[in-house]
């Protein structure tokens, strides 16, 4: 299972102390059934790393820019920058920056440029709140899978988070019962178009303590993209501890 920790625009060289508890809780249950992945804002990156090294917490960053290669682009990371400080994932397609103008054809060549850089992918798609009252959320993650994955070949290092847009951030989640089936659906489909035998597909949106174990017992989820919770440390390893107990 894995669980990974977005942070998003939140966290200074202070709250990089909370990741002490975790460190802790790692050591004292040193454990193969779980991979723990941080992507913390860039402007941590560096010292999560020195913090994290001879742990079992892997590094990630939450974007990066689609080119590769430096140049001139003010403001921007590139992949190749990402791997060298240590970063092991990106996360690219996260429906925050769909909303700002992120298309499908940019994804698709963050999701390429990344791989070519020895990244691990995690591929967030999902419907919005007006797409999924459209009853087309089904047409839309098949959209954003083949336009962002077309002419990719590692696809054994893209890992899927189904992310609704109108759960992340609300306290709202899916029906046990229509997130089985998308997932399900998601599932055929990857196998179908792009021959994946067995993606990891985790679930991102409002996951808790509280709820976990719901979206856990459905058995068709790989792990958990947690926002908000992640932040709180307590509530992330509580959130880790609820889905094996
Ligand atoms: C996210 O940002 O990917 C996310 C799932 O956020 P939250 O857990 O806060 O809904």
């Amino acid at each position: 299972m894995y669980f990974i920790a977005n942070w998003k625009m939140f966290g200074d060289i202070k709250s990089l102390n909370s990741l002490n508890k975790v460190l802790k809780f790692l050591r004292l249950k040193n454990s193969n059934k779980f991979r723990l992945i941080y992507c913390p804002p860039y402007t941590l990156l560096n010292l999560f790393h020195k913090k994290i090294k001879n742990s079992n917490i892997e590094l990630g960053a939450q974007n990066c820019h689609q080119e590769e290669i430096s140049g001139p682009f003010t403001g921007s990371i590139s992949s190749k920058m990402l791997k060298k400080i240590g970063a092991k994932y990106v996360i690219i397609g996260h429906s925050e920056n769909r909303a700002v103008g992120e298309t499908n054809l940019i994804i698709n060549k963050k999701i390429e440029s990344s791989l070519r850089s020895g990244l691990k992918i995690i591929f967030c798609i999902g419907e919005t709140l007006q797409q999924k009252r459209k009853k087309h959320t089904h047409k839309v993650l098949l959209e954003q899978v083949s336009k962002g994955l077309k002419g990719i070949k590692k696809l054994n290092n893209v890992i899927f988070a189904y992310e609704p847009v109108w759960s992340i951030g609300t306290g709202i989640i899916p029906k046990s019962n229509d997130l089985k089936k998308t997932i399900v659906f998601l599932r055929k489909n990857l196998l179908k178009r792009f021959g994946l035998k067995n993606p990891k597909i985790l679930y991102g949106g409002s996951v808790n303590p509280k709820n976990v174990r719901n979206f856990k017992e459905l058995n068709v989820i790989d792990g958990f993209l947690v926002g908000g919770a992640s932040q709180d440390s307590k509530k992330f390893i509580d959130i880790v501890k609820k889905t094996f107990n």
